[in-house]
């Protein structure tokens, strides 16, 4: 397979944040790879952008040492690396001062490239940064903004922040991330979805049991955990990545893969959620790793409250409230410190309705498995005999297409979603980006539920780090006579 890489327009890529954590470790490694498969152009440039006083020089050896760290076993020489640094700069800036602005401005005046602004900085600083573009005449009708998670921490400051950007940028200038979007697999499900008849004709209530999306981390909390418990595993992960699997899942075939097209049937699917209710939620908070609670902590050690009811594992069901899929649960779950790490999307799909076969032979449903990692792939269980003699008996077999089989080296060579996204920031394509109103919507559906729990002090369930979960998970599931799908390591 020969893997096609498009060069982009040239450039200007601001990264405000850009000595921060995540444009150290994701944005500027994800431009680097990009850089080496030939996709950014000779003279596009990447500005970082923060307060910490130092020239080019420095922040050009700090994003040296960043890919050394980050980029670990991505294969590159030194004229690469040393071509990929030519092309940083750095301006020293406050995003609520005046310092740096003059200089920013200089530095971007009088070229006639693509220009892309990166909000990779609190979402507190986002309105200033904002505004100030503006004052300093750096955004005109072409120029794009990039803001990162989390958008709001409820629908009321979601809509705040929404209107703040509005003042400045237009809808169609804003790309807001859910690096979810940008994984292969996830595009591939629109592909297997809308690309397949096989598929499509079965999509629906009267063909399909359940469909269950599986979001299990093996790590804690780490060095987040001041952030992270004012947030919870249903703000930090089901009210964005959960929520858009869900859409891409269920939503009706859009008539075009087009960003507004794309958009709007999620949308639909997002304002056609069932409410919650409290018994069809499962909350739990892991414990310390027994015998190995120094490396290990418990959620309420790792961040610093004894008390804290904070959520680390949440699992639910929801119905979607429409032609297709009217009486069709599905089931999320997301946790730390879970037994494995692993992404899945499993669509279980109803028995036969009638068997021709003895009572021995078993019912059987086939299973559609979507797995974003690790090992990007899809498998279907199909049932057929089971070989040798002693009459019919059924079995289940993967038909399995794990992509670095299916597609030899280059197919397996995946694309790491910020590299991904960011390029389609600079060719203008917002298909995997959430269009405000997408994101005030899900909000609207996890408000309540959030407001549930404190209106009731609810406490989350202690679960074993390294399990499944709270047991009240797998209740809900027994309630309906389901189990949870073992997740693949
Ligand atoms: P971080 O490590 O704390 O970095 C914050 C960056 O903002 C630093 O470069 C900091 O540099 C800069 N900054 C702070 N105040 C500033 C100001 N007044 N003016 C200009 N620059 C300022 O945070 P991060 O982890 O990179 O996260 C950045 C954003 O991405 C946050 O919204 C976060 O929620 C989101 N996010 C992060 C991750 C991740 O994996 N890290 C994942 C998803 C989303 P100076 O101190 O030098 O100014």
């Amino acid at each position: 397979m020969v893997s096609r890489v498009i060069p982009v327009d040239p450039f200007d890529l601001v990264i405000f944040g850009g000595t921060g954590d995540l444009a150290r470790r994701k944005i500027l490694p994800g431009l680097f790879r990009r850089f080496c498969a030939g996709q950014m152009p000779e003279n596009a440039r990447v500005i970082g952008a923060a307060r910490t006083e130092m020239d080019r020089a420095g922040y050009q050896q700090m994003i040296r040492e960043a890919i050394a760290e980050f980029n670990g076993d991505f294969e590159h020489d030194k004229a690469q690396l040393d071509g990929f640094i030519d092309r940083l700069e750095y301006v020293a800036i406050d995003a609520k001062g005046e310092d740096g602005w003059a200089e920013l401005q200089k530095l971007m005046a009088g070229t006639e490239r693509v220009e892309a602004y990166y909000f990779s900085v609190s979402p507190a600083l986002f309105g200033d940064l904002a505004e100030r573009l503006q004052q300093w005449g750096m955004a005109d009708a072409q120029s794009r903004i990039v803001v990162e998670k989390p958008f709001g921490r409820d629908l009321k400051t979601a809509q705040a922040l929404n209107a703040t950007l509005a003042k400045y940028f237009d809808e169609s200038q804003i790309y807001r991330i859910d690096h979810y979007l940008g994984k292969e697999t996830v595009q591939n499900l629109m592909a297997v979805r809308f690309g397949n008849m096989l598929f499509e004709p079965l999509w629906n209530s009267q063909y399909v049991d359940h469909i269950q999306i599986t979001v299990a981390e093996t790590v804690g909390v780490g060095g987040r955990g001041e952030y992270y418990d004012k947030s919870g595993a249903m703000r930090d992960m089901v009210q964005n990545h959960l929520m858009q699997l869900l859409c891409l899942i269920a939503m009706e075939p859009p008539a075009r893969f087009d960003p507004d097209a794309v958009r709007d049937e999620k949308l639909k699917v997002i304002r056609a959620l069932d409410p919650v209710l409290p018994h069809h939620i499962a909350r739990g908070q892991y414990q310390a790793e027994p015998c190995n609670e120094a490396e290990q902590p418990g959620y309420r050690t790792a961040v610093g409250d004894p008390r804290s009811r904070t959520e680390s594992f949440v699992a639910l069901k929801t119905h979607i409230s429409n032609w297709r899929w009217a009486g069709t649960p599905f089931y999320l779950r997301t946790g730390k410190r879970m037994a494995a790490r692993s992404s899945e999307i499993t669509v279980v799909f109803k028995e036969t309705p009638h068997s021709i076969f003895t009572e021995d032979a078993g019912r059987h449903r086939n299973v559609l498995s979507i797995r974003l990692q690790p090992n990007e792939g899809i498998t279907l269980g199909v049932t057929i005999k089971e070989p040798g003699p002693g009459g019919m008996r059924l079995v289940d077999v993967p038909l399995d297409m794990t992509f670095a089989d299916a597609l030899g080296p280059d197919g397996s060579e995946q694309v790491d979603a910020y590299e991904r996204l960011i390029m389609d920031v600079i060719r203008g394509n917002q298909t995997l980006f959430m269009r405000g109103d997408e994101v005030e919507a899900a909000w609207a559906w996890t408000d309540p539920i959030i407001q549930g729990w404190e209106a009731r002090n609810d406490v989350p369930k202690p679960y074993d780090s390294g399990s499944d979960g709270p047991t009240d998970a797998n209740e809900l599931m027994r309630r309906d006579q389901r189990q949870w799908r073992e997740y693949s390591a």
